[in-house]
């Protein structure tokens, strides 16, 4: 529940690219809470101090962003079931007079694909493309909703195997040279990677030998249709970008730091999409 201060903060380096200071000042206005949610550049060696000021400076928590999530999951006293599972942190609250950290990525993955592919866990296997930060938030949120199948090609196989381990049984490790042979028989694809970008190179997977009914999801929002969800779109699969992933994580900890849960409108994603537009 919110405390009386009703102050949340990003945490970053460097952070003046986030978009998240956009999305919770729409909420703040749109449900006129008094509160304040700012971006606060802290370099590493400077975030246990910045962490332990926290109540000092009033702050009823805030998001963590690159390169402190694993600091701050180290950090926190209490941690929540996801940031367990993927061994980051994204959002921080207090609780008890003790700092909680939480991850609210698979959350907004899965609930970006619950608005736009609903019943998409039941479509069949998953391929992930990607082994870091964000696969891991992917690959818990399938298993939460009971995908049984999840493979992870990489680039690096070794990193791939480490999550195969590290989330076990149901999902498999493999180079990403073995895109070819698993796609006709996946049902839900997703990069991980950064690659498709601006400014990167494609991802060389080919989705048109996708069965019909596959979906094909990329985490990359710029730009927001990817040559991977062009092509996609181009064989006649359904897309999803995303985007939504970025405004659905930022839920939970408005929820937590201001006590309400706030609603993901159209209204709040051209507000974004503009702000991508513009390049800001
Ligand atoms: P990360 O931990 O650095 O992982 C990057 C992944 O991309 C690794 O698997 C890496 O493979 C792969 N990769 C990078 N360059 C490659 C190349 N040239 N060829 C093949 N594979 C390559 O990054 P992350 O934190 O997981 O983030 C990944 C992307 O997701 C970023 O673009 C980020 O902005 C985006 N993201 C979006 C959201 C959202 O809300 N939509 C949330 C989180 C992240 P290796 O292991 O072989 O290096």
């Amino acid at each position: 529940m919110a405390e009386s201060a009703s102050k949340a903060f990003v945490v970053g380096h460097p952070i003046a690219h986030s978009r998240s200071p956009k999305i919770h000042g729409y909420w703040l206005k749109q449900y006129g809470i008094a509160g304040s949610y700012e971006p606060v550049d802290v370099a590493p060696a400077d975030f246990p101090a910045f962490l332990s000021g926290l109540r000092q400076a009033g702050f009823a928590g805030g998001n963590v962003t690159i390169p402190h999530k694993e600091a701050a999951w180290a950090l926190a006293e209490l941690r929540d079931e996801a940031a367990e599972a993927i061994g980051a942190v994204n959002t921080l609250w207090f609780e008890g007079g003790r700092l909680a950290g939480g991850n609210t990525d698979a959350h907004g993955f899965a609930a970006n694909l619950d608005e736009y592919a609903p019943g998409w866990a039941r479509n069949g296997p998953v391929m992930v493309l990607g082994a870091g930060g964000a696969a891991r938030a992917v690959i818990h949120a399938c298993l939460q909703r009971g995908v049984r199948e999840v493979r992870i090609l990489n680039r690096t196989p070794a990193r791939a195997q480490e999550l195969a381990d590290r989330f076990g049984a149901g999902v498999s490790a493999h180079p990403l040279a073995a895109a070819a042979e698993f796609l006709p028989g996946t049902g839900l694809l997703v990069n991980t990677t950064s690659l498709g970008m601006h400014g990167n190179s494609e991802i060389p997977v080919d989705p048109s030998v996708m069965p019909d009914q596959a979906i094909v999801t990329d985490i990359v929002y710029v730009p927001l249709e990817t040559p991977l969800l062009a092509a996609a779109r181009t064989r006649g699969l359904k897309t999803v970008d995303g985007l939504g992933m970025l405004l659905h994580q930022a839920v939970p900890g408005f929820e937590r730091w201001f006590g309400i849960r706030p609603q993901v409108t159209p209204e709040l994603r051209a507000l974004v999409v503009a702000d991508l537009d513009a390049g800001a």
